[in-house]
């Protein structure tokens, strides 16, 4: 304010010199035009408004006052054209103040849209990053899945799925159920479970809780996956009906799609185990009977024999072939007849040992064989089987029968080291089944329905 004040007083001071120097008024005057607009401009452009109020005031008197000295037409057109010349300054000014503004505000619109666009590209920056780290996941799962295929057992597979999973996931616990063929309504049936929890893999065959049988049946129902809290159950369906159940416990909401994916590829997997546990039960367990096939069998009693070798150990191989069989067939019909083996092989079952190894050996022919069992036991099992079949009523479609059984026995001497020496234990187990054979004809023609023992296991 006080400059502003300044100003007027020098304008003041400047027209009041001019004035009293000048010979000629109109001399003055046009000097005066020249300074005078600059501070009026001046004012205007500060604002300072009572300012520009008195200059202009001090303006016109001045002219009043040039214009009582030289009351011309010239005075009149210059006063006209300095307030023109006023105007256009003012004009200017506002234009060049607008334009100003305006280049401001689109400068201001710049920066806010260039903030705007960080801020998007800081926010794609980060997605882009989680989906990177997403994807990078995701291949380490396809890696993983990829080892999968190694897997032929569930056991492996349970605890190859803990040591990789560990790592990539967090979760409280994962399962495999293998449910029973009957379903998962049926209680009383039991299931196969592979559990995965922090501290290891876990086996257990047990009958389903009340909530696993609702859930797995709701699943089998709908044909797709159940969540129960945290808790989520991916079937495994075939040909329709569920077979198995993927459960995955206490995983993040954000990890669902990779659990997802990883199930895909279980379900084909687990798939591919139980057909492959099929084909090898089918490959080695006699489907009526449910012993060993015959070539199983062999193979486990080369194995049970090179042990008895090294250990010095006892063993017996027994012969079992049901009596008049031919005629059993042919009294009651081949679907009695196979009732009657599955039965026969279910009571040899029971009366034997959980080490010692059943085979069928032919149609109606059976084999034994009893590790670590010498001459006098093999001959109390073997009447024992011979009794328990020979006492049993075999109830086949409301057929009630009878059957007998001829058994031989032969017992490998382990200890007699002197006659296995330099043999292979294919030919001792062939020797051993060949006189176990003859011992079992033998019974036959003794009348059936008995043991005979080879003479040559009657060595002391
Ligand atoms: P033996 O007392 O001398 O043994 O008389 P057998 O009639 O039993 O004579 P053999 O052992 O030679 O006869 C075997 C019979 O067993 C032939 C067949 O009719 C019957 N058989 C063999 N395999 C099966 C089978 O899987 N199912 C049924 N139902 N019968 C079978
Ligand atoms: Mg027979
Ligand atoms: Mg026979």
């Amino acid at each position: 304010m006080r400059v502003h004040f300044l100003i007027l007083l020098c304008l003041g001071a400047l027209m009041a010199f001019v004035v009293w120097q000048s010979q000629e008024v109109i001399l003055a005057y046009y000097l005066l035009s020249a300074f005078w607009l600059m501070p009026l401009f001046y004012f205007w452009k500060s604002k300072t408004y009572p300012m520009l109020a008195f200059a202009t005031i001090g303006v016109l008197c001045l002219h009043g006052y040039f214009f009582k000295f030289n009351p011309s037409l010239r005075i009149v057109a210059l006063g006209i054209f300095q307030i023109f010349l006023f105007l256009g300054f003012s004009y200017y000014w506002w234009e060049l103040k607008r334009f100003h503004d305006r280049a401001v505000a689109s400068k201001e619109h710049i920066r806010k849209s260039l903030e705007s666009f960080q801020a998007k590209y800081q926010t794609r920056l980060g997605s882009l990053r989680h989906l990177e780290i997403q994807v990078s996941s995701l291949m380490n799962l396809f890696e993983i899945a990829r080892d999968f295929s190694e897997c032929m057992d569930f056991k492996t597979l349970a605890e190859f799925l803990l040591k990789k999973l560990r790592s990539e996931l967090v979760f409280d616990k994962m399962a495999i159920y293998l449910l029973p063929r009957s379903g998962p309504s049926q209680g009383t049936a039991l299931a196969r479970i592979h559990s995965m929890l922090q501290e290891g893999v876990q086996e257990e065959e047990r009958a389903l809780t009340e909530t696993e049988q609702k859930h797995f049946t709701a699943m089998a129902l709908s044909k797709a996956m159940l969540r129960d809290e945290d808790k989520w159950y991916f079937p495994i369906l075939e040909s329709g009906e569920i077979i198995a159940v993927f459960a995955v416990h206490g995983i993040k909401e954000e990890d669902l799609a990779r659990v997802e994916v990883l199930s895909a590829y279980l379900v084909l997997l687990i798939k591919k185990i139980k057909l492959y546990e099929t084909v090898r039960e089918l490959a080695i367990v006699d489907e009526l009977t449910q012993v060993f096939v015959r070539h199983h069998f062999l193979v486990r009693l080369e194995e049970e024999l090179r042990r008895s070798i090294r250990f010095k150990l006892p063993m017996t191989v027994l012969m079992l072939d049901i009596d008049h069989f031919k005629r059993y067939n042919d009294d009651f019909g081949h679907l009695v007849g196979d009732a009657t083996l599955k039965e026969v092989a279910n009571l040899l079952k029971n009366s034997l040992r959980r080490v010692d190894l059943v085979g069928r050996y032919g149609g109606e022919e059976f084999i034994v064989a009893m590790p670590e069992t010498r001459i006098a036991n093999a001959a109390e099992v073997a009447e024992r089987i011979r009794s328990s079949i020979a006492r049993h009523d075999f109830q086949v479609y409301n057929v009630r029968t009878k059957v007998t059984v001829s058994q031989g026995i032969m017992v490998f001497d382990g200890e007699d080291t002197a006659a296995t020496a330099g043999l292979d234990p294919k030919e001792i187990v062939a020797e051993l089944i060949r006189k176990a054979d003859e011992s079992m004809y033998r019974a036959k023609e003794e009348g059936r329905n008995r043991v005979c023992l080879h003479k040559d296991a009657k060595k002391p």
